[in-house]
């Protein structure tokens, strides 16, 4: 292969502009073809001026009538044109004399932009315009315009031109198609250079919606390449950290049965067989990257716990991070019921401690002097060092994004050896999913919830019938159980939900006087929301109000009713998890999902899921099937989210094959993998050195 040429190769590309390409990343004539239109708009077709709508982007012509500048507030130049059918103004609030003289009266001009109504007609603010009869009739658009991602400094001219430039070099064999050609041919994808073709100019007749909807054939060998090129990255950080030693840890029979002698109850089959692939892999000299996957309280946390005895009983640390203090301070209670007695010490690190006690706990812990060390994930990155690491517990790991996932990896490599790595997750996304997602990680199940567990009973309502709610909240309260009321957060940068949850936690503490109404969100001080967690969970406070917080939350068996305001506004798997929080103790749970009507035929199929069915994987399965807004599959928990051209949701149909190609190719054609992985992931250093 011949050295990809510079982005300097192309006419007029300088070093300033060379500069701000790199800033995006690109630095050769291929890299340019990589940097993908994000939508597209139809210039193919000049709308007449007298069939705009409000809203429209469309392409026009016309003729300049009249041009001035006035001051309305501000000074702007207005520009009339009119073609016959109608006329529109262009507002320009930013411009110079030469513009003002190229739109001089007569001047025929060809513009592009969004039709606002005003009262004096249509305007176009800011368009894009040239003057007409100043071009070769052959520059008419043949094509669809590509709309490239914004970028400082380029202007959308500039990208498409030198996009044409770098689509005329495709031929010159500088791009390699990586993609073995059998696969090419089962899936009926275009070759890469036809398909660069095609996304950078889609000819006229290219329907427009399967762009849009990122279906053509063009994007979906791009995406084929693109998912394939994520699943290949991981693969190879797999490699990499397990090529360097980790700590065999042979399970101790005596500390493992003793905590088990000591539980009320036995591990289900599904923990068992979890447990079992977890201390296989702990055996081995390699580091273990395993992930649990489990339904809300199937018990995860014993069988990490169990998973930890390993590294104690061989006199090695073990480490819990959990996604926020709350859960870590009920872990570390846990823990120290469960290892107390065995001899083992739990160190609790946490935000609220003074910066004293923990520098103190540093300290201990960096001497040895600690077995077991659970805090958040923050307090780990603030610079904790391990005497011996030989096992980090990542819990509730949907919460944090690969790339956290990936740094922490990092983080307990120390004396040569990494630790072995436990992930656990209550996402249950389905399988082809997590094959793409966590490539790099073994997958374990836990299928099966402990013996006794009441199924939560869910019922969707319309708030119109909020007071027979209370009513419910009320007699549930007076039986001696407590209940949940969740306000969702619609947007996190918005304060109104905020207000929002305070509010309707006075409302209800002035509906049910006699009970004892709390309120938590993410606004308040950490220490307020504890406290206040606290006291509902030592059934002090009766009826909690909550933002989402509660989401990945501590265990209050007593609390037997769930509401969840505007329901249909959330993902699946969060109100499922949500609900996840009833449903542990003797008394049968229930969940309200409140709606405001109407609702889409969509929000009534995917709420009516919910109250079907009470089995996470069913219930991603069908959101899957459904397409929600994305919130739980959604890339952003799995860190996939910049991907350029593929989407988990809408592609999944092709994971499989991604998965049978990527072991194609790293067994006949090992060399593709690392310029596949460059070409797509470019900025290797976000996933740490590949290869
Ligand atoms: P999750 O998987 O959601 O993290 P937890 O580990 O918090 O679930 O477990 C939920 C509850 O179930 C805890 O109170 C835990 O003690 C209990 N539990 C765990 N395993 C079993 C079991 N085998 N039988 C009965 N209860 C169990
Ligand atoms: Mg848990």
């Amino acid at each position: 292969m011949t050295a990809a040429k510079p982005v300097t190769a192309l006419r007029g590309v300088g070093s300033a502009l060379a500069e701000r390409l790199r800033e995006l990343g690109v630095l050769t004539v291929p890299d340019l073809l990589f940097l993908l239109p994000l939508r597209y708009e139809d210039r193919t077709r000049t709308v007449p001026l007298g069939e705009l709508r409000a809203g429209l982007r469309a392409a026009v012509e016309g003729e300049v009538q009249l041009t001035e500048v006035v001051f309305r507030g501000r000074r702007q130049l207005l520009c009339r044109i009119a073609d016959g059918s109608g006329f529109l103004t262009l507002r320009f609030f930013h411009f110079n004399a030469q513009q003002q003289q190229a739109l001089a009266r007569g001047a025929r001009l060809r513009c592009f932009g969004e039709a606002g109504r005003t009262a004096g007609g249509f305007e176009f603010v800011h368009p894009e315009y040239r003057r007409v009869d100043e071009r070769a009739a052959a520059h008419a658009q043949e094509h669809l315009t590509p709309v490239y991602p914004a970028t400082e400094g380029i202007t959308q001219g500039r990208l498409r031109q030198l996009m044409s430039m770098a689509l005329e070099q495709l031929d010159a064999a500088e791009l390699t198609d990586w993609l073995p050609a059998a696969v090419l041919a089962d899936e009926r994808l275009p070759a890469l250079a036809e398909a660069l073709r095609i996304v950078h100019r889609p000819p006229a007749d290219t329907p427009l919606e399967s762009l849009v909807d990122r279906r053509h054939p063009a994007q979906r060998r791009l995406a084929f390449e693109e998912l394939l090129a994520h699943h290949l990255s991981l693969r190879l950080l797999r490699r990499r950290v397990q090529s360097d030693p980790g700590w065999p840890l042979c399970v101790s029979a005596d500390v493992k049965h003793r905590l088990l002698a000591a539980l009320p109850f036995r591990l289900t089959r599904a923990q068992a067989r979890a447990l079992a692939q977890i201390e296989a892999d702990l055996r081995l000299p390699k580091p273990m990257l395993r992930l649990v996957q489990g339904d809300v309280g199937c018990g995860k946390t014993l069988v990490a716990a169990l998973a930890a005895t390993a590294a104690l009983a061989a006199g090695r640390q073990a480490a819990l991070m959990a996604p926020t203090e709350l859960l870590a301070d009920q872990h570390a209670e846990n823990f120290r019921r469960w290892f107390e007695p065995l001899g083992f010490e739990v160190a609790l690190l946490a935000g609220r401690q003074p910066a004293k006690m923990r520098a103190a706990l540093r300290l201990a812990i960096k001497r040895g002097a600690k077995p077991l060390v659970i805090g958040t994930q923050a307090l780990f990155q603030e610079g904790v060092e391990f005497a011996s690491l030989a096992l980090v517990i990542v819990d509730e790991q949907h919460r944090f994004g690969v790339h956290q996932r990936l740094a922490l990896r990092e983080k307990g490599a120390a004396g040569g050896r990494r630790p072995h790595q436990l992930i656990m997750t209550a996402t249950p996304i389905p399988r082809t999913l997590a094959m793409t997602a966590y490539a790099d990680l073994d997958v374990s199940v836990i299928d099966e919830l402990p013996p006794g567990r009441t199924p939560v009973r869910t019922v969707v309502l319309a708030d119109s019938r909020r007071a027979e709610v209370v009513q419910r909240i009320r007699t549930a309260c007076l039986e001696g159980r407590q209940a949940y009321w969740v306000c969702p957060l619609i947007d996190e940068s918005d304060d109104m939900p905020y207000q929002a949850a305070e509010e309707t936690a006075a409302a209800l503490a002035a509906a049910l006087p006699e009970l004892a109404v709390g309120l938590v969100h993410g606004r308040m001080p950490a220490a307020a929301k504890e406290l206040t967690m606290r006291r509902f969970k030592d059934g002090e406070i009766k009826l909690l109000v909550a933002t989402t917080v509660i989401e990945v939350g501590v265990d209050v068996p007593n609390a037997t009713l769930m509401v969840i305001e505007n329901a249909e506004r959330m993902g699946l798997a969060q109100l499922h998890q949500l609900r996840g929080r009833g449903g542990r103790g003797l008394h049968a749970s229930s969940c309200v999902l409140l709606f405001r009507p109407p609702l889409s035929a969509l929000a009534r199929e995917r709420l009516a899921v919910l109250r079907a069915t009470n089995d996470g994987f069913v219930v991603a399965r069908r959101d899957l099937e459904l397409r929600g807004p994305g919130e739980l599959l959604g890339t952003r928990q799995t860190g996939l989210a910049q991907m350029r051209v593929a989407d988990l949701l809408r592609d999944a149909d092709m994971l499989p094959r991604v998965h049978v190609a990527a072991e194609e190719i790293l067994a006949h054609w090992p060399d593709r993998v690392e310029p596949l992985v460059r070409r797509w992931i470019g900025g290797a250093e976000q996933y740490g050195r590949v290869g």
